[in-house]
Parts: C-alpha cells; structure tokens; sequence
C-alpha cells in the first residue's frame, strides 16, 4: 500500500568507459582509422575475420594504454595476455572480440574527485584492459547493413570500482576522467563520434546495509548528462520494484532519451556465456619495465597538480583555476603569456572571460582562434598603457581574432588608438558641460555621483571611444569643481 518510498535506500553507482585510441592503425591490423570514411572501405582479411588471416599487436595501442594506466595510478602488468570473447553479433564477424580477460594491462588505480563541499573523493579503477572494438549495424527500413570500418579498433575499456553514491557523483567522476584524459593526448574523446562510451551499473540498498542490492547495467547513453538522468530514473525504478515487494533481476537496459526511461535489453550475461580462453593467435609477451618508465617520462603533469599550482603561484580564483585546468590547450595558451607578462590574475581574466567568449562564438578550441599569446598580451598592455580602454580592447580582441592581426595594427585599422590630444578632450569636455549645464552638471555639482557617468558616456560618444573613461571623470570633477 506504501505509495511513497519508506526505506531510505543508498544508490551504488559503478562506470564502465570505453576509450578509442587514437592510433593511426587498427588494434591487430595495418587498416587505417578514420570517422565517417565509406562503409567498409578500411577493411583487411583481419578485421573482416577471413578465415586464416592473422593478427598482429599494435605496439602504440598497448604504449597508449601503459599512459592511462599511469595516469591513473595504475598497476602496469608484467606482460601482455590477450584472450577470446566468444559471441555471436552480425558486426562480429569473427564470432568473438580479442580483449583482455584475468591479466588487464593496468589495475588498481584510483582517481581523485574535487567534490562540491571541497573535499576529496577518491575513486577506485579496478582495472584497464585492451581490446578490439566490433563494426556497426546499420538498420534502414526492412533490412540491416554492417560497417566494419570501426572493427579492430583499439579501445581501452576503464572499469571503476562501485563507489559512487549519486548520480551527480557520477556526473563528476565522468568529467574528471575526460578531464585527465585530454591530457594525455590518446584519443579524441568524443561521445558524438563514440570515441568515449560510457556504461553504467546501478544498485540500490536500505542505507546501512553493507552488502550490495542487484545491479542493472546500462547503455546507450550519449552524454554525461544522460548518464545523470539514466541513473536517477533506474535508483527510482528500484526502489519502487523493491517497495511493491517485487524480485529485481540483473539486467542489461537501453536507455531512451525521448522516453526519459529505460528498458530491459536482456539479463545478464555472466562471463562463462563468454567462453574466454587465451587467444591462440597471439603470443604473451613482456612489458620491460624500462618501456613502463620511459612512458611515465612522457606523462605531462596532471591537472590535479595543476590545479594546486595554479593556486599557489599564481593565486587566481579558485574557478578561474579550475577553468583554466579542464581545457590542456586553453591552460598552456595561459602559462605562455604569463611567460611573457606576469600578471597572473589579470591574464586570467581575459583568458577566462573574452577570449572564452571568442572561442564559444566560433565553437572553437583555443588552438584554431589565429590568437598567439604575444598578441593577447600586446592587447593587455595596450589597455595598461592607456591606449585603449575597457571596451574598446575587446573590439580589438574581436577584430584580431577575425584577421589574425597583432593588438596594434588592429587597433590602428579600426581607429581605436586613444591618442592623447588634451586640448582636443578639453574642448569636448566643455561642450558637454555646456550642453548639460541645467542637469547633469548641475546635479553632480550638488553631490550626485551617478551624475559623472552620465557626462562621461556624452564625452566618449564624441571622442569615439578613443578615451579613457577614467581620465575623462578626473577631468570633468575638475572642471566642474572649478
Ligand atoms: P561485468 O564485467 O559483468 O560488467 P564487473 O564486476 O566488471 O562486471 O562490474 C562492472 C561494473 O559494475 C563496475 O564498474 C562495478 O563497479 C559495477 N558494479 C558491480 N557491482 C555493482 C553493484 N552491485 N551495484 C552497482 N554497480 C556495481
Ligand atoms: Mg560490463
Ligand atoms: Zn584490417
């Protein structure tokens, strides 16, 4: 009869994340890898799974892999086992995936959440493991055709532990990943294009209990706000099954966005459906650990330190920091011009405010706006310099971005150099003094400070924008207190 939920149930939230590596090879063959080329046109005897054709490893694949292991404080095994995953799919050819089983390249790691109240939440990575993406069905009206250009792609399929508590913790654990990921320069990560893929296991239990309730797994999820969703909708779903005193059974489901539900795909296999034994075709072999540490020299520093760095040298904003830090290229493009200006917060600012801007009007990455950090910073000390003002530099900054011109030819073709005529300001001054003389003058003159702004926006207008508004206050305080 219980319409509302009594119990107090916990959710336990547990991600698995499928990365395509961004080789310039398939994982077991010399096929090219490229989004969007003709259906089956970067296919071999390998990956179409012909019978007597035979694989052979990527060795940039299994470097890749060495990198997000290390990246996430993983555990990089001593050697490299592949092993069969049996099972039938039209875009399987071969009837089973190469993927790794009970020796994954990398295990126990951990990655660090910043959580909204300000702690630290650290999450467990089970494990990492390579293996082979399949093809893509294709289904038109009546009939369905494969592609097989995706089959034999490198993927790193990244398990994390069930220790999530929320769909928002999710949320955050999603985008640190991609976060940490970006930085190591391995895979587009892309969820339009299916270079990131995210899975996701839910269960729920009465708060207290130790042991976990029955999962259910699912996929078909497009964004990490859908993943949020996904998971809000399935901890209700449980509870209510659970308070009607229905039995949960382990599941695989879709989720459907346009339904805002999910829908039970089938029950879960378990991995003796799979069949895995070692992959005949391929030998073991060792992963030196001079291969492991030469990678670990290449690693470039994480944004986790970044971000304290950010703090602690350059004392920016907490969010300024943390802006700065999700984007690798944006936070580089920053660290070179405070190279060539030290002025850490100020730089920020314009980082993190127009030339964002610039770079969300054009949904562009920091590296296609034709902005070179000396330029943004010819711009900053133009403004210092007087030469420009608050507004007139972010015209510039427009104008440089669509030209790639430098701060001063710019500011020169638009007329926006304040060259400083004093009489030529003076006179404007007086003009608008007498034009306003029964109001605005008179009202500042009786201690309205509002008054100024208003008199200065008049003196501007006729100036062009080639002042500084700062300047043209002090002058109208005084000829007027005169
Ligand atoms: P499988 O390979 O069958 O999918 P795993 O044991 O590798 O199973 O777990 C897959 C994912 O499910 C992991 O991310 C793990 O954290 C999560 N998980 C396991 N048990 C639960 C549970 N009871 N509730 C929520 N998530 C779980
Ligand atoms: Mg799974
Ligand atoms: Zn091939």
């Amino acid at each position: 009869m219980a319409s509302a939920t009594t119990t107090d149930f916990e959710p336990v939230i547990g991600l698995e994340v499928h990365v395509q590596l961004k080789t310039a090879s398939k994982m077991f063959c010399g096929c090219g890898l490229a989004f969007g080329a003709p259906a089956n046109s970067l296919t071999c005897p390998v990956c179409l799974g012909l019978p007597g054709a035979l694989p052979m490893v990527n060795h940039l694949a299994i470097e890749y892999g060495i990198r997000i292991g290390l990246a996430l404080n993983c555990q990089i095994s001593h050697r490299v086992k592949f092993d069969r995953k049996n099972y039938f799919y039209p875009d399987l050819p071969k009837g089973y995936q190469i993927s790794q089983y009970d020796e994954p390249l990398c295990f126990d790691g951990e990655l660090q959440l910043a959580m909204p109240d300000g702690s630290t939440k650290v999450c467990t990575i089970t494990r990492a493991h390579l293996e082979e993406d399949a093809g893509k069905s294709i289904h038109m009206d009546g009939a369905t055709l494969v592609d097989l250009n995706r089959a034999g792609t490198p993927l790193i399929e990244i398990v994390g532990g069930p220790d999530l508590r929320s769909p928002e913790e999710a949320y955050i654990y999603l985008n640190t990943l991609k976060r940490n990921l970006s930085y190591l320069g391995i895979s587009d990560l892309s969820m339009e294009k299916g270079s990131l893929r995210c899975d996701a296991n839910v269960s729920i239990r009465p708060r207290g209990q130790e042991k976990f309730g029955v999962r259910s797994e699912i996929k078909n999820l497009n964004s990490f706000r859908m993943v949020r969703s996904a998971l809000e909708h399935e901890i209700k779903r449980h509870a209510a099954a659970i308070e009607a005193g229905e039995t949960l059974r382990q599941d695989t489901r879709l989720w459907d966005e346009d339904k805002q539900e999910t829908r039970s795909l089938r029950s879960k296999e378990e991995a003796t459906d799979y069949r895995f034994f070692p992959e005949p075709d391929l030998a073991t072999f060792d992963v030196p650990r001079e291969w492991v540490d030469a990678v670990r020299s290449t690693l470039p520093e994480m944004p986790e330190k970044r971000l304290l760095r950010f703090l602690h040298d350059f004392k920016l904003h907490e969010a300024d920091a943390i802006y700065l830090v999700g984007d690798k290229a944006l936070a580089d493009f920053y660290e070179r011009c405070i190279a060539l200006r030290d002025d850490p917060r100020k730089v920020a600012a314009w980082v993190v405010g127009e030339v964002t801007r610039e770079m969300n009007d054009r949904n562009a990455a920091i590296d296609e706006l034709s902005l070179t950090p000396e330029a943004l910073i010819e711009l900053i000390a133009l403004l210092d310099a007087g030469k420009l003002n608050n507004i007139t530099a972010k015209e510039v900054l427009h104008a440089m971005i669509e030209s790639g011109e430098g701060a001063m030819p710019a500011a020169k073709r638009l007329n926006k150099l304040i060259e400083q005529d004093d009489s030529a300001v003076d006179s404007v001054i007086a003009e608008v003094i007498a034009e306003y003389k029964d109001k605005a003058v008179a009202d500042y003159a009786a201690g309205e400070e509002k008054a100024l702004g208003f008199l200065v926006g008049q003196a501007m207008r006729k100036l062009k924008g080639k002042a500084n508004p700062k300047d043209l206050g002090a002058r109208f305080a005084k000829a007027i207190k005169a």
